[in-house]
């Protein structure tokens, strides 16, 4: 069975072929490093992890690169306000990013490159586009001339007829609508070689424009032309829209096999955007005692064409499914097991197994249909269950267990919230761990009359987000919300 995806360029179902066979080259337009990331854009870098990590179900080596925008409009002003360098501005940003990729179970990129270590190669395709007498420069800015580029709206389908022609954008973003001959390379300002944000060209200082950087970063890594680029929506129009002609301006090869597009997250409906202050972040999600894992599962409840509203409520069903999903793997894993079972017994998770993961499979082949393959590990967990209760005490066979944690597991290589739950749950026995020996510790403290240390000690522990009461029984602690 192939796998097919919807494509945004041919606005079909299309059956995937990579170039090379049994591998695949897919980039995604990462963030703006800028502002902390909110649950929206975690949606968007969630949905690129997950196809990646179902290609790697399915058996293909994946080279996966993600960017990091960390040179535009917003890092230059929000360098300039803080009065540091681009670096020093844009890495708490990154460190902040990976942190929330840890926490939500994302796995990192094989390579995340970053805009400002690839200036050479946009110079090289806007030299070349110049060559080709598709770009000309304005007053030190180099802009892409849309009129000489016949392919220009085949992604976004925007009527380039309609558009002003010969006028010139210089910003990063503009209006939605608004088709005009977009920048390249732009004339340094003042203030940019203040924040480090200017290079030398032969078009003089400037630094580039936000669509050339994913054109050079995506080709550099991938090659002219490879399998799959992602992103969010609103990113068709005018971003990867420029992406394609810049690329296929310069090299006249095709750029992108595949364009993929995630929906957005919704707050209440409304878009969650950092412009609007409308978001919620993972931190805030944690501080109010959301597990992590049950915000992963709430994005593969829809899928990833579809808009996803976000509620609190939502959110709770969503921990109760890795709840209880996790608890059926937990007693079929603790269940009794033996090497020669019952001979009157008759084992029926093995044909559960293979049939919930040939299912599973078919689900995801279909353009990634999480809610669909969603259902099929429900029934898996459905059928252990069912199985469990009809063995009681008898003990399982060694081999019927291992083939239902497999296709558990394997199902869980994708989707990720069981091993993540896990992982949380090691966190807060950790944690309960130490804030007893801390406890303990004030204890001895007080017992010592050192009230100095104990009182060192009970701000180290509200420190951690623990609150303690010291009741008739003794000291009782609790996560305080
Ligand atoms: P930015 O950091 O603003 O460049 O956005 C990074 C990524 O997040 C882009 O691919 C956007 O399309 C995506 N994005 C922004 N807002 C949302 C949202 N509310 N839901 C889903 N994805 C979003
Ligand atoms: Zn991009």
């Amino acid at each position: 069975m192939p796998i097919r995806f919807y494509n945004t360029l041919t606005r079909r179902e299309e059956e995937f072929v990579p170039l090379e066979p049994g591998k695949v080259a897919m980039y995604t337009c990462g963030p703006t490093v800028y502002a902390p990331p909110h649950i929206g854009n975690m949606r968007t870098f969630f949905f690129a992890d997950l196809l990646r990590r179902y290609l790697g179900f399915r058996g293909f080596q994946v080279k996966f690169v993600m960017n990091l925008t960390d040179v535009d409009d917003k890092t230059i002003r929000g360098a300039l306000r803080e009065g540091v360098s681009l670096n020093e501005y844009t890495q708490p940003f990154i460190d902040d990013l990976f942190h929330n990729f840890d926490q939500l179970g994302i796995r990192q990129a094989d390579v995340h490159p970053r805009a400002t270590h690839y200036v050479p190669q946009m110079v090289d395709i806007i030299r070349r586009l110049q060559e080709r007498g598709m770009a000309y420069e304005a007053e030190g800015s180099v802009y892409f001339d849309i009129s000489e580029f016949p392919g220009y709206g085949q992604l976004s389908k925007v009527d380039v007829s309609a558009g002003r022609r010969g006028e010139r954008v210089a910003a990063d973003e503009y209006d939605k609508d608004d088709v005009r001959d977009f920048v390249l390379w732009k004339a340094a300002k003042p203030e940019d070689a203040t924040v480090g944000a200017v290079w030398d060209t032969q078009w003089g200082p400037g630094r580039p424009g936000w669509h050339i950087e994913c054109s050079a970063m995506s080709m550099q890594e991938l090659g002219e032309t490879f399998d799959i680029h992602l992103g969010g929506v609103d990113l068709i129009f005018p971003h990867h829209e420029d992406e394609i002609a810049q690329s296929e301006g310069a090299t006249g090869k095709p750029f992108v096999r595949y364009w993929l597009h995630g929906e957005f997250l919704l707050l209440e409906g409304g878009k969650m955007a950092k412009s609007t202050g409308n978001i919620f972040n993972v931190r805030d999600l944690v501080e109010r005692g959301v597990k992590p894992s049950s915000v992963r599962y709430l994005y593969l409840t829809a899928h990833y064409r579809s808009k996803l509203n976000f509620t609190f409520e939502g959110l709770a069903s969503a921990g109760e499914a890795v709840r209880r999903v996790r608890g059926t793997r937990d007693r079929l894993r603790d269940h009794p097991a033996a090497r020669d079972p019952d001979p009157a017994d008759t084992p029926s998770l093995h044909a559960a197994a293979d049939e919930v993961l040939a299912a599973f499979a078919a689900a995801m082949d279909e353009d990634l249909n999480t809610s669909v393959g969603l259902a099929t590990l429900h029934r898996l967990a459905g059928a252990i269950n069912t199985r469990l209760e009809e063995l009681g005490t008898r003990p399982i066979s060694h081999a019927e267990q291992a083939a239902a944690l497999a296709a558990l597991e394997r199902i869980d290589s994708v989707f990720g919230f069981v091993s993540l739950a896990d992982r949380e749950s090691q966190v807060d026995e950790g944690l309960a761990a130490w804030v007893e020996e801390r406890i303990a510790a004030r204890e001895a403290a007080r017992k010592a009359r050192d009230f100095a240390s104990a009182d060192a000690i009970r701000d180290e522990i509200a420190a951690r987000g623990v609150v303690v009461e010291d009741t008739a029984q003794g000291p009782r602690w609790s996560l305080g919300s």
